[in-house]
């Protein structure tokens, strides 16, 4: 069977890949199950180039198809910010509850028709001989007033709100979340390229 290295140190986006991934003819691979331990930085302005630099990092190191996303939070009110910047927005070592919070103290008393945001996601699989595609995935919604009930998801999954739900990305099933989100959309995007590169079915 086709190996796929799924190229992310996070967590939360792996538990991800690997639901919506499922059923594929493909065998994924963590980054431990390849015993990979690097952790590439992101250096690019755009999310498409930093999931391009990603990919092509470890499909190199692994010598497999490699599978790596960038990703992050656009707030309307806030000229798009986080955006690239969403993983670091409150310093190296702050923790998701930092990031979220300064989000919130940011547009604290901006009104609901004023909260809108979106989640982008740029997904690239990339082969070790350099060949790459690419595929974005967006979701649109708002900014919750606090943050909801931490039961899914990661990140600032619990101040966000998709559009069409009347609760946050952390209150909603992990399978809804994978086929609304961001990151869902962008692998559903990329599966006929994926099965084409990998040749399979
Ligand atoms: P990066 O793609 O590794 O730069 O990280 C993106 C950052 O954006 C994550 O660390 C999260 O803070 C945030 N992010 C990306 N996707 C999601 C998501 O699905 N839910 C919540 N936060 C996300």
């Amino acid at each position: 069977m086709i190996k796929l290295l799924i190229g992310t140190n996070n967590p939360g986006k792996l538990r991800e890949y690997l639901e919506i991934l499922a059923g594929l003819p493909l065998e994924t691979l963590t980054l431990a199950q390849a015993g990979i331990s690097v952790d590439p930085d992101e250096p690019h302005e755009t999310f498409e180039a930093n999931a391009l630099h990603k990919a092509r990092v470890f499909a190199r190191e692994s010598g497999l198809p490699a599978l790596a996303d960038d990703s992050g939070l656009s707030v309307d009110a806030l000229q798009g910010r986080p955006g690239v910047y969403s993983k670091r927005y409150a310093g190296p070592n702050a923790s998701d509850d930092d990031r979220m919070y300064k989000v919130l103290s940011e547009i604290e008393g901006t009104p609901d028709e004023r909260r809108g945001a979106q989640f982008v996601c740029v997904s690239v699989l990339a082969l070790p001989d350099g060949r790459s595609v690419s595929a974005t995935g967006i979701v649109r919604g708002l900014i919750a007033q606090h943050p909801g009930e931490r039961i899914n998801g990661f990140g600032y999954d619990p101040i966000f709100i998709p559009e069409g739900y009347a609760a946050v990305f952390s209150e909603l099933p992990p399978e809804v979340k994978n086929s609304i989100s961001h990151r869902g959309r962008a692998a559903q995007a990329l599966l006929p390229e994926i099965k084409q590169l990998l040749k399979i079915g």
